[in-house]
């Protein structure tokens, strides 16, 4: 657990200047090769239980709120769904940092006891998805949509590794989409790499990030370069 500013969820147009609590039990339903958190997300490190009831108090009394992340807060969907209504009794906000790949009846649920949620776009192609993170794109464009459409306060993140997800067709197809499914206000968040876990591709040069961001600001109006 760490108190963290909410600009490093990252969430740059919600609640600016909120600290939240910071949280992510093990595990993940992704097994991405650049994951920064690797240690915790497929690997089960030491943990220390905290009630729902005991989290929500320590949030509230140390923070704004609460934050969901690290690791993907989807697959404690259970422990979300009964602590995030206390930290929000208690006036607290809640906030799910989340790979999108969730079901939609789940998804339905969580949307009514959370705030915001930061949602990575990790690529354009089903390719990416399958050979990097075991998953698929199109649950994860069903996410954004979804969330989009609930009210609830919605960030996009797209992490650019170089060789892997570069092409600017790419994202010139992935912000034209986000403009048309989520609305051209949605902030996107245009990220860099750093080398970590199975992928050692070297960092994202500082210039493709912001040829990166240029090419979602065509159709996105609220368009932050990450990690630079
Ligand atoms: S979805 Fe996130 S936490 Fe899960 S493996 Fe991928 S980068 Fe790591």
């Amino acid at each position: 657990m760490a108190v963290d500013p909410i600009e490093k969820k990252p969430l740059a147009m919600f609640r600016p200047g909120a600290r939240l609590l910071s949280t992510g039990p093990p595990g993940c339903n992704l097994s991405c090769s650049h994951c920064q958190n690797w240690q915790s997300s497929q690997g089960a490190p030491p943990t220390v239980f905290r009630t729902p009831e005991e989290l929500a108090e320590v949030a509230v009394k140390s923070s704004d709120g609460i934050a969901f992340t690290y690791t993907e807060p989807v697959v404690w969907y259970e422990y979300v769904m009964d602590t995030a209504p206390i930290v929000r009794t208690l006036g607290g906000i809640a906030v799910m940092v989340s790979n999108g790949f969730v079901n939609p009846e789940p998804l339905k649920r969580l949307l009514t006891v959370t705030d915001a949620w930061n949602v990575d776009l990790k690529a354009w192609s089903d390719d990416f998805y399958r050979r990097n993170c075991g998953g698929n794109v199109q649950p994860v464009l069903e996410t954004l949509k979804t969330i989009a459409r609930s009210g609830v306060h919605l960030e996009v993140t797209y992490l650019v590794i170089p060789g892997e997800n570069d092409s600017e067709w790419d994202w010139d197809r992935a912000a034209l989409w986000l403009a048309a499914n989520c609305g051209e206000n949605t902030p996107v968040h245009v990220s860099r790499y750093f080398p970590g876990y199975r992928q050692t591709r070297p960092a994202t040069p500082v210039e493709c990030v912001f040829r990166a961001a240029r090419v979602f600001n065509a159709h996105m109006k609220n368009v932050f370069p990450g990690n630079v």
